[in-house]
């Protein structure tokens, strides 16, 4: 395995020379400086790719939250954000995602060394698009009007839309600096001040963007950011009586608790993101099979397969079978697991022991069911005491197998075959989850009727993982709801209030 210091490509050495110089920023961010846990606890955060600790970082209590939550109230009470002119937070949050975008190699680099993903892809999609979706937010907010009523002429009624107050962002540890983004870019041009809950698994980025974001002149309180564990700081957060919502993104099983959390609380709002078991189906017709194989392959193996929306079911037509998977393989062969510094590398470490035992163990369980393993199924590159997985390919996987029904957050496929469209739609929504689903296809008729017929939030046709900032992207039955992206989501991160004038 290539490691940092024996890299020769330039753009190897800029990761080396920043390794050296990058500081880890390890305290909670609240009320505009960095502070240790009340209890002065903290937890090793380890790097994934070697099995090393690489940072101590405060560890987030009820008592850090309440803090957090109070300055994240006073800031809003006060009104220095909340009520700002929204081109003055235009101003800000275009800093702020000019700072990102400064930051980008440093802001890479932390990511990779913190959740294991390929510096490649942090530099090049996650810290792009989460500049890009804080920029997006700031540019749209002096944009969008509120309303008049069409009542009859003795009244006025003006229907603003406000900010909530206080957002609380439970984020994963998938795309950490990404998610966010996609929670505090919305929840802060609209006027609310958001206490984040980054994942203990990747809390890095966090808590350097929270600085860059006072740099970029958010008033003190208005981001507060703290590290912690789920089932403490992330259960403080959610049971907060100040807190007036949550954001989540996460799995189906702690977006219920939230749910709990709400109703035992102070039925605060729940916005959540909960993950998906996404079909990818090629039906007999498909035009182009290269295309589908690439897609097929980079849907599933892409960031270790950690991806809420991953194309982790194949579904496919048992004529075109045998071609699609002789190829998805060829393509599999080149996403090798790697160092993640290595700018070669495309696929990285799974993000710790516990989820590597995870994948292991569905990968176990699709053998013992029946499925035969028709590529990897192994741990590779444990000499580096790294927690790496081999791109995996399950084949004669039935939908009623455990690794066709449940998220196993991993380089894993599951292929079905079908010989006739509607079992195949039947199979493909036979599932808890309608985050994300895909079909390839020539005719254009199946195309809209499948687009129609697909039950997930986001339905791409002769693609896959296609996004855009413009774009909702959430989930429909246990894959959550609410929106995050495009401008639909600054509805739910403000409410509505009627003002009511008697003009006579
Ligand atoms: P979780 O759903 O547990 O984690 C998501 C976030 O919720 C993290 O910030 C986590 O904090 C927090 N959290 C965890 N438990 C609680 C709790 N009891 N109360 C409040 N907050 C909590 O995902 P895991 O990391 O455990 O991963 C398990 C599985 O979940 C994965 O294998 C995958 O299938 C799925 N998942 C799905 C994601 C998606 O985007 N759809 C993202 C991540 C995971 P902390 O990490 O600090 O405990």
């Amino acid at each position: 395995m290539t490691t940092i210091t024996d890299l020769e490509a330039p753009e190897a050495r800029d990761v080396r020379r920043l390794a050296e110089e990058l500081e880890i920023r390890t305290g909670a961010w609240i009320d505009g400086a960095y502070a240790e846990a009340a209890s002065s606890e903290t937890f090793a955060k380890i790097n994934p790719a070697t099995g090393v600790e690489i940072a101590q970082v405060a560890a987030g209590d009820t008592e850090d939250v309440d803090r957090a939550v109070r300055g994240a109230r006073a800031a809003f009470e006060s009104g220095v954000w909340s009520r700002s002119a929204p081109r003055q937070r235009k101003k800000v949050l275009t800093r702020f995602a000019a700072l990102i975008e400064d930051h980008a190699d440093e802001l890479a680099l932390l990511e990779t060394i913190d959740m294991g993903k390929p510096i490649r892809d942090a530099r090049r999609v996650d810290v792009p698009l989460a500049a890009q979706c804080i920029a997006y937010y700031g540019e749209a907010v002096d944009k969008v009007y509120d309303e008049v009523a069409p009542t009859d002429p003795s009244a006025v009624v003006m229907i603003r839309r406000e900010p909530l107050g206080v957002v609380g962002a439970v984020v994963p540890w998938n795309f950490p600096l990404m998610m966010a983004s996609w929670k505090i870019g919305p929840a802060l041009a609209t006027g609310n001040s958001v206490v984040l809950k980054p994942a203990e698994q990747s809390p890095l980025t966090a808590l350097r963007v929270a600085e860059l974001g006072a740099e970029a002149g958010l008033p003190d309180g208005v981001l507060q950011v703290v590290p912690g564990f789920g089932e403490t700081a992330g259960q403080a957060i959610g049971r907060h009586p100040d807190v007036d919502m949550i954001t989540f993104t996460g799995s189906t099983e702690v977006g219920k608790l939230f749910l709990r959390y709400s109703g035992e609380s102070n039925m605060k709002r729940v916005a959540l993101e909960c993950g998906g078991k996404s079909p990818h189906v090629v039906l007999e017709d498909c035009g182009d099979l290269e295309a589908a194989a690439q897609a097929v392959a980079w849907g599933v193996f892409y960031n270790q397969g950690e991806v809420c929306n991953a194309g982790s079911r194949l579904l496919v037509h048992e004529s075109v079978r045998e071609a699609l998977l002789e190829r998805v393989v060829a393509v599999a062969g080149k996403i090798r697991p790697g160092d993640p510094l290595d700018p070669k590398t495309r696929m990285g470490a799974i993000v710790d022991d516990r989820q590597l035992e995870r994948v292991l163990g569905y990968i176990e369980t699709g053998r013992s069911e029946g499925a035969e393993l028709h590529l990897g199924g192994s741990r590779v590159l444990e000499e580096t005491g790294g927690y790496f997985v081999e791109p995996t390919i399950f084949d004669a996987v039935s939908n009623e197998m455990t690794i066709a029904r449940e998220e196993i957050f991993g380089p894993v496929l599951s292929t079905i075959s079908f010989t006739d469209d509607a079992e195949a739609l039947a199979i493909a929504n036979d599932t808890i989850y309608g985050l994300a689903a895909a079909v390839w296809t020539s005719d254009v008729t199946k195309a809209h009727r499948w687009g129609r017929d697909l039950r997930a939030g986001v339905v791409w046709v002769n693609t896959f993982d296609a996004g855009d900032i413009t774009s909702p992207f959430g989930g429909f039955k246990q894959s959550g709801f609410g929106r995050d992206k495009s401008i639909h989501a600054l509805e739910k991160f403000t409410d509505l209030k009627a003002i009511w004038i008697n003009v006579g």
